[in-house]
């Protein structure tokens, strides 16, 4: 399922962020190292890919993206 960004604030973690809560890598996060947003981050590749590939939601444009604070 799609979420906010969230991303880990461990300096030593991978940057980059996820939007995705079925994401492996995002998973591994621990909950106390969650932070919301993508700050500095990259897209999770595998989040990217996950977005990509779902036929009901197209990577096309997200009106709702812009608008998320
Ligand atoms: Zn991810």
């Amino acid at each position: 399922m799609r979420v906010r960004p969230y991303h880990s604030a461990r300096s030593t973690a991978v940057h980059v962020y996820h939007e995705d809560d079925d994401c492996p890598a995002g998973r591994a996060v621990p909950w106390f190292d969650k932070v919301e947003g993508r700050q500095d981050c990259e897209p999770c590749p595998q989040c990217v890919r996950t977005a990509t590939t779902c036929v009901d939601h197209p990577a096309v444009e997200h009106p709702a993206s812009a608008g998320v604070s």
